[in-house]
């Protein structure tokens, strides 16, 4: 097979000869699928790493002011994000779930636009949560973020929670917080279960997320890595696509 996809004329080929013969796929997402949407990502230049450096968790925990300041950011950045729409990679994703090719999307984004691309909620698994909604950190209670918006913008109000009283945050997980358990189990379950497991978009240096590529190609999956530069997991992989997400992708689902 390998000798066989060497002989392949073009990245998008070879991807597509994978998909071709894999019983279940996995695709496993990181921000650069969203770039695309307008969305930056963190690493690349411009990305929103260099603009600020995140606020880890326990900071968040200790001061009312870096709250402040996350609610501030995360308002700001609103602009960007509500207005942003699927694009073509998430677009080629879906089809391949539609087909049942794929069977899970792993994603460490936050921008909901797998789900947004019409790929069921329960096959997105969201290992780095959601930042469309908060939840209460003590009891867990959804809080939307308009109302929280009009107190903090309007009136200066950092959220607490209506049920218990609890510290409100967007339901994303920060560094420094611990992992969502359910998540980590089913991304690890579609893991093992994969013969073909396709890293899309991501540095590949945040942990433990980075680890699901590893843990699928040593279980005896083909692993591909579609990324615009190199990561330090190539050297694992059985295919390395240095090409833009949404044209790639784009082509080898039309090939297929
Ligand atoms: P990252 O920023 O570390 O890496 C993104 C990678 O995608 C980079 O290597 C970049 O070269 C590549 N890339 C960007 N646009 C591309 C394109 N159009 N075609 C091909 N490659 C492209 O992202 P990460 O690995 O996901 O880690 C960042 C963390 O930040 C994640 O944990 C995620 O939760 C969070 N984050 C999420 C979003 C989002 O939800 N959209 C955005 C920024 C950060």
């Amino acid at each position: 097979m390998m000798n066989d996809l060497e002989n392949l004329p073009s990245p998008s080929a070879k991807l597509q000869a994978l998909l071709a013969v894999c019983t279940r796929a996995v695709v496993f997402t990181g921000a650069g699928i969203s770039t695309e949407s307008g969305i930056p990502d963190f690493r690349s230049p411009g990305g929103l790493w260099t603009k600020n450096a995140p606020i880890e968790f326990q900071d968040f925990m200790a001061s009312e002011e870096m709250r402040r300041e996350a609610w501030k950011r995360k308002f700001a950045m609103e602009a960007e994000f509500n207005n942003a729409k699927p694009n073509a990679g998430h677009l080629a994703v879906a089809n391949l779930v539609q087909r049942g090719i794929v069977s899970a999307v792993i994603t460490q984004n936050i921008d909901n636009l797998h789900q947004d691309s019409g790929i069921p909620a329960e096959k997105v698994i969201e290992l780095h949560g959601n930042g469309t909604y908060a939840t209460c950190l003590s009891c867990g209670e959804r809080h939307e973020l308009d109302v929280i918006k009009q107190s903090f913008l309007g009136r200066d109000e950092l959220p607490d929670c209506r049920k218990c009283g609890g510290i409100v945050k967007t339901a994303t997980i920060s560094f420094g917080q611990s992992m969502p358990l359910e998540p980590m189990e089913r991304a690890e379950e579609e893991t093992l279960a994969c013969d073909l497991f396709i890293a899309i978009g991501s540095s590949l240096v945040v942990y433990p997320a980075a680890s699901f590529p590893i843990v699928a190609k040593k279980n005896g999956a083909k692993l591909v890595i579609l990324n615009r530069e190199e990561t330090p997991l190539d050297d694992y992989a059985d295919l390395i696509v240095n090409e833009e997400i949404g044209p790639t992708l784009s082509k080898v689902v039309q090939l297929n």
